[in-house]
């Protein structure tokens, strides 16, 4: 074995090739993962679109939220937890930030890092070839931390705890505690957006509502939390939007606003904000400017950059122990086979489906 095959983005906008791409060596404390499922993100999209703003060399494999069983380790590895792991284990596994610049040292905040390596984005023709989730196999480098999958959560959860969900409970500890008094309006009904109402109402908010589209999603986000849905095809008019919002918090507007759709979306959810409030901002692409004087007086702002390794585990422990409460499986529409990954790409651009999964044989 020293090829498997890859779904590559060889030029933008161009359906995918799958290509067999070479499988590296292990150095000292790699890992060779074979890909159980890989779920598809929102970001996969606008990569194979266009460049992103800090731009891609071409061929990638895509994908950046990966699930799979240890193959083969290079010496002796620990989990996030200090349990060894061995090959058959189901794992996900950490981005890795370099330990040693301002971000990561003195600042500790180690998104931030500039030396951060990351999935999705490099290179298919050059070592170590292999860090795309949308490939039979994944390259694990030495530095990732690995966090065991239980065996009561599906590869597919898994694989989505590795960017959309980290990232969402990277937001709720940013934020800090969710008050039993407070109202959290979540802006997008996607993955990340259904997933941040499952933790508002399980860090007890009083009262979770989102705004999205369409309908489908809506339906899934009422059965991860939410207590009401505004669809934003039905209700058009922002100024109505807003006085739903109103209207549900006897006129103050939400405690906390959780924005997981665009950078658009950001001027319209500060004016849903109550004075005081807390807003956390999630979702990315597109542009947006906001008039500081129209700022809630005594707000916060937060913005999250994806994920520490400490938030992988934090996902996939709350897939582990919520799974009786929350319908975790409802958030993957439709499964694909690795040769169908044009079809996939096509259903999450379309927004077809709230999660498209590739699952291999
Ligand atoms: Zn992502
Ligand atoms: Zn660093």
């Amino acid at each position: 074995m020293s090829e498997c095959r890859a779904a590559v983005i060889t030029a933008h906008n161009q359906p995918l090739e799958i290509q067999r791409v070479p499988i590296p060596d292990l150095d000292p404390g790699s890992l060779l993962v074979r890909m159980e499922a890989s779920t598809l993100c929102g970001t996969d999209i606008h990569r194979w679109h266009g460049p992103l703003p800090k731009g891609d060399s071409l061929p990638i494999i895509t994908g950046h939220e990966p699930c799979g069983r240890i193959e083969e380790i290079s010496g002796n590895r620990t989990d996030i937890m200090g349990n060894p792991v061995k090959p058959g284990d189901r794992i996900v596994w950490s981005y890795v930030a370099c330990g040693s610049c301002y971000y990561c040292s003195v600042a500790r905040q180690p998104c931030i890092c500039p030396g951060r390596a990351s999935w999705g984005h490099n290179r298919a023709d050059q070592p170590p070839y292999l860090l795309g989730s949308c490939a039979e196999y994944m390259y694990v480098p030495p530095e990732s931390l690995i966090i065991k999958v239980p065996d009561e959560v599906s590869s597919q959860s898994a694989a989505a705890s590795a960017c959309a969900y980290r990232t969402i409970m990277h937001g709720f500890d940013n934020l800090g505690a969710v008050k039993s008094h407070e109202t959290v309006l979540i802006q997008g009904s996607g993955p990340l957006g259904n997933f941040a109402a499952a933790v508002a109402r399980d860090h007890g908010a009083k009262q979770v509502l989102v705004i999205g589209a369409p309908a489908a999603r809506l339906e899934v986000s009422k059965r991860m939390g939410a207590d009401e849905v505004l669809d934003l095809e039905a209700v058009p008019d922002p100024g109505d939007r807003r006085e739903w919002v109103l209207q549900s918090t006897g006129g103050r507007g939400a405690d906390i606003v959780i924005q997981v759709a665009t950078n658009q979306a950001v001027p319209e959810g500060l004016t849903m904000l109550r004075e005081g409030g807390r807003y956390v901002d999630i979702g990315a692409g597109g542009k947006a400017s906001i008039p500081v004087e129209s700022l809630p007086k005594e707000m916060t702002y937060l913005t999250i950059r994806s994920a520490e390794p400490r938030h992988w585990l934090q996902a996939i422990d709350f897939l582990a122990t919520r799974r009786d409460r929350f319908p975790f499986e409802d958030m993957i529409s439709k499964t694909y086979a690795l040769d169908d990954i044009n079809d996939a790409m096509d259903a999450m651009a379309g927004f077809k489906v709230v999660k498209a999964a590739i699952e291999f044989a």
